[in-house]
């Protein structure tokens, strides 16, 4: 099957033909439909996600069955899957306590060898999904039936930006109607919670992001006000437009040391922030002790936006089909496999919010 290799970081990626190896009776093999490429892949690109070359990047896509061997999870060879990022195996201690964005498959296992290439060499799968491939090896704890006939790039998107920037809104800030949110940083995870935040009920929701085209954007989905914050003080900008106090809710979806602790300033004593951006696997934060101590703050962590796959899929997808989520302008272009390096530099340069991989022949 083809793939496209990360063979060396900062270095354009080849598409290759591997050897696949073959799918244990836990496992689902797919034929890749469409793969968005996540900003998250241009950092491990350039090796500040921790990853082991030769790797096949892309954690998410959706696909078709192709074989399956073990036993029921809702769907048979044919059907039309969600490749997610973060499994829930519904077996281990996280996901007995309803945490299965803390899966122990994807947390305390190492990244499956997919393939080999022609030297032999074993070639990992980029959370044990590697997405930008004809074919994906993946857990049957990561693979969720799908019942709609919306775009195939628009349901790409299901298994990272839609599920984490719904989720982020919903299940980790839990925002209450008429609730002031800030989203700092309009890349896709940001316009996705933007989009969450207008159909929960949000008052004031308020986009930042040195973009004016993403800034655009998010006022397009839902932002009743952007800010630029080469303008003026960003954090000054938020609390001006939330009664001087800050804002009820906050989400970082930047990624940048300076934009956390401007999530945090932004917010109000006793307000809520939101952490999703990374930028290196290392990086640091530091934060003003008196304003996470004294002033009340719950600062939250949010991977995959706390998403239970099983509860939450279903939701994004009804939320789709009704057109209140809008994934149109977030899928900016679309690319065969063999362009996958311009792929790669539009996400890096910030000239995509997602790319999607359509074309794999
Ligand atoms: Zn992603
Ligand atoms: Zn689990």
């Amino acid at each position: 099957m083809r793939a496209a290799v990360l063979e060396a970081f900062g270095a354009p990626m080849p598409v290759r033909e591997l050897a696949l190896r073959e799918p244990a009776e836990h496992e689902v093999l797919v034929r890749t439909v469409a793969a968005p490429f996540c900003s998250t892949d241009w950092l491990g690109w350039r090796a500040m996600r921790g990853k082991t070359p030769p790797v096949v990047l892309g954690h998410t896509a959706l696909g078709v069955v192709e074989r399956r061997d073990g036993g029921a999870r809702g769907y048979g060879v044919g059907d039309l899957v969600v490749v997610a990022g973060t499994p829930q195996c519904d077996e281990c201690f996280y996901c007995g306590i309803g945490r299965p964005d803390q899966c122990a498959l994807l947390f305390e296992s190492p990244e499956p060898v997919l393939a080999t290439d022609d030297a032999g060499r074993p070639v990992r799968a980029a959370g044990g999904v590697g997405a930008y491939a004809e074919l994906i090896v993946a857990d049957r704890n990561q693979v969720w039936p799908l019942d709609s006939s919306l775009p195939a790039t628009h349901l790409s998107l299901l298994g990272c930006g839609i599920t984490t920037g719904h989720g982020a809104i919903v299940n980790v800030a839990e925002v209450r109607p008429g609730a002031s949110v800030a989203v700092v940083g309009l890349g896709h995870l940001g316009q996705w919670c933007v989009q969450a935040a207008r159909v929960a009920g949000a008052g004031r929701i308020i986009g930042v992001d040195l973009l004016a085209g993403r800034r655009t954007t998010a006022a397009a989905l839902g932002a009743t006000d952007v800010v630029d914050p080469t303008e003026h003080d960003p954090v000054e900008q938020v609390r001006s437009l939330t009664g001087g106090r800050g804002a009820d809710v906050v989400v970082e979806a930047a990624g940048p040391e300076q934009a956390v602790q401007q999530a945090v300033a932004m917010s109000r004593r006793a307000g809520t922030v939101v952490l999703t951006g990374v930028q290196w696997a290392q990086g640091r934060v530091s934060l003003p002790q008196n304003a996470i101590a004294i002033h009340g703050r719950r600062i939250l962590s949010c991977q995959n936006g706390q998403s239970v796959m099983s509860r939450d899929l279903a939701r994004c997808v009804a939320l789709m089909e009704s057109g209140e989520y809008a994934a149109g302008p977030i899928v900016t272009a679309v690319y065969a496999l063999d362009q996958i390096n311009e792929a790669l530099f539009a996400s890096g340069e910030f000239r995509d919010l997602s790319g999607v991989i359509t074309a794999f022949r």
